[in-house]
């Protein structure tokens, strides 16, 4: 990818409707490789989440704009008492536990609110920006907020869920 400026300074989110069509595909694994090509994205991510006062988890088809390089899977999640998000890159989930209804909302859909299920528990393995593995367990919000990403990098979340329960 050599000098281009692949990503621009300041993230703009998708929203849905999204006209490059990101939003609504389900995204692929990076290769780990390119891991560094990619850093410039993934920290300007972790800072919008750091920065933000009502994001509390980013995927990246959220803030995705290039049609011609397929978008990375990478999420990122703020933490409680912990100044620098949870960084996942590849990140693969397997969910247990009761599942709750919790009412969301989302950025890419700004002023709606939806009911959403969620499992009380996951287990979740991904790289951090590093290339390590992890591979570790959330409850609670958490896994709601794993569960709200994991469903974006699927393509899957805004099609499904838009009920206003008001
Ligand atoms: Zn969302």
């Amino acid at each position: 990818m050599g000098e281009l400026k692949l990503f621009p300074d300041k993230l703009t989110i998708n929203l849905y409707p999204d006209k490059k069509d990101i939003l609504l595909k389900p995204i692929v694994p990076i290769d780990l490789e390119l891991l560094e090509e990619f850093e410039p994205f993934i920290r300007a991510m972790a800072n919008f989440v750091k920065n933000s006062e009502d994001a509390i988890g980013l995927a990246a088809n959220q803030v995705w704009e290039h049609k011609d390089i397929p978008c990375p899977r990478i999420f990122v999640m703020g933490r409680i008492d912990i100044e620098d998000p949870l960084v996942c890159i590849n990140p693969s989930v397997e969910f247990t536990g009761k599942t709750l209804k919790h009412q969301e909302s989302c950025l890419s859909r700004p002023g709606k609110l939806y009911w959403a299920k969620r499992s009380k528990n996951c287990t979740i393995h991904y790289y951090d920006l590093e290339g390590l593995e992890h591979l570790e367990k959330y409850t609670g919000i958490y896994a709601q907020i794993i569960g709200h990403e994991m469903q974006h990098l699927y393509g899957d979340i805004l099609k499904r869920v838009v009920k206003d329960p008001r």
